[in-house]
């Protein structure tokens, strides 16, 4: 027998968890090593704007595994320690510190990072960008005390965060770029059904406008938009977009472009590197096209595939792309290729009733490739999850049923 395998993951968040896991479930002997900038073991990141923001899930659900996990699979974390070089023809990584760690395998689940606005103002008391959980504490202590706060960005966290501000009876201000809130994630007909709703819930929305200037004199006092108008505000969170952390790819001279390019398998232009969740420019089998997706269910996915991988499988990552999200009461949940869509097709009318809801289904040439339910009822999203897998090309009878609800899915 060999020596034992040497397994290094460079970030310590969800995929460099969950590749550690399935690295030791395939590889009893292997030596496993995670290694992550963050003072903490890896966690679940959604919570942040949710739940642990409002103070109603506590710090220790927040977590992917508890210690003891890492402990009891022989998983080596290191964190508060930052990768700065990669060498893959030497098989290793230099840390900020100056040690050196050498690999057979190596996994690159460095993640995304806030885009930072630069506006006069950017640097004062009270504005926060929210991705790490000291940025959630922080948010939440000045949430508490603000009477008033503006949230700039009309995607998922801009919205997550307006949501928990007006539950928490901040008078709240949401930026949008666009016309309409998350128009650009979701296309019109869900934005229109979500900007009403928070319309209705009592979040002011300036659509079509930006960020001028952060406004003050110690702290923050209000937010000046492109319109000329200075909203008063506290507290300001900014969600304008993450950009993936590629730089220590780059450097080491693997493909990237837009992410860490890699195949089916995960596998980077290095056989030996493999990378996955946020940063991962993924080949997908199933829509036939390269992808890069910022969500949570694929970073828990790659990672489990990638780490088999490093480990000896030799599996595609064909799974159907999931994401959801948390908006007052309101439970979205998506499915398959809401990235790339040319038409789309609402399942009946909205219901505006006490429980809100709306499916609307993503078409791209023909083809139907994805789904956003607001409220799902029971048994609504396997149906949808099992016709997605097979990306089926609908016929002018099959969309009239896609419209009506009472008729089966085509
Ligand atoms: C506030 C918030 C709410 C979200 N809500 C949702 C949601 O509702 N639904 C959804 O689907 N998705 C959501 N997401 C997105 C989801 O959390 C991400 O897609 C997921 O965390 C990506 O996981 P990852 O492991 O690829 O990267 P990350 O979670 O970013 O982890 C990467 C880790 O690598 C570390 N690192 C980076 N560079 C180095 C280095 N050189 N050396 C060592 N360590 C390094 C980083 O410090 C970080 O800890 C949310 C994200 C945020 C921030």
């Amino acid at each position: 027998m060999g020596d034992p395998t040497t397994y290094v993951i460079i970030g310590a968040g969800l995929a460099g968890g969950r590749a550690a896991e399935a690295i030791r479930e395939r590889d009893p002997q292997g030596r496993i090593v995670l290694v992550g900038s963050e003072p903490y073991l890896p966690y679940h990141r959604p919570h942040l704007s949710k739940k642990y923001l409002m103070g109603k899930r506590p710090l220790e659900k927040v977590f992917f595994k508890p210690r003891e996990f890492y402990d009891e699979n022989r998983i080596e974390v290191l964190t508060g320690r930052t990768a700065v070089a990669l060498d893959p023809k030497a098989h290793q990584v230099t840390l900020a510190d100056g040690a050196v760690l050498r690999y057979d395998r190596l996994l690159l689940a460095t993640g995304s990072e806030p885009r930072h606005l630069n506006v006069v103002g950017s640097d004062l008391a009270g504005v926060h960008y929210l991705r790490t959980l000291p940025d959630s504490d922080r948010l939440r202590d000045a949430m508490m005390q603000a009477q008033r706060g503006v949230v700039v960005g009309g995607g998922f966290i801009g919205a997550e965060v307006a949501s928990a501000f007006a539950q928490q009876g901040l008078q709240t201000t949401l930026i949008v770029r666009e016309e309409l809130l998350l128009r650009r994630a979701v296309g019109e007909v869900v934005g229109r059904f979500l900007t009403d709703y928070f319309t209705g819930k009592g979040v002011t929305l300036r659509t079509e406008t930006a960020v001028d200037a952060f406004v003050g004199g110690d702290r923050l006092e209000g937010v000046r938009t492109t319109a000329g108008e200075i909203i008063p505000g506290g507290v300001a969170a900014v969600g304008v977009g993450v950009t993936p952390r590629t730089a220590l790819a780059q450097a080491a001279g693997l493909a990237v472009d837009n992410g860490v390019l890699v195949d089916e398998y995960l596998q980077t232009s290095d056989p030996d590197i493999f990378a996955a969740g946020d940063i991962a420019a993924f080949w997908s089998p199933l829509y036939r096209r390269r992808m890069r997706i910022e969500h949570w269910d694929v970073a828990r996915q790659q990672g489990r595939t990638a780490g088999l991988n490093m480990a000896g499988d030799h599996q595609p990552w064909d799974q159907l792309p999931y994401f959801y999200s948390d908006l007052f009461d309101l439970d979205l949940q998506a499915y398959g290729d809401l990235f790339q869509w040319d038409e789309t097709i609402q399942r009946g009318p909205a219901n505006p009733s006490a429980r809100p809801s709306l499916t609307v289904f993503y078409l791209y040439q023909g083809q139907w490739r994805g789904a956003l339910v607001i409220n799902p009822a029971v048994g609504q999203l396997e149906a949808i999850q099992e016709r997605l897998k097979s990306v089926p090309t609908l016929s002018p009878a099959d969309r009239k049923r896609l419209a009506d609800p009472t008729a089966e899915l085509p």
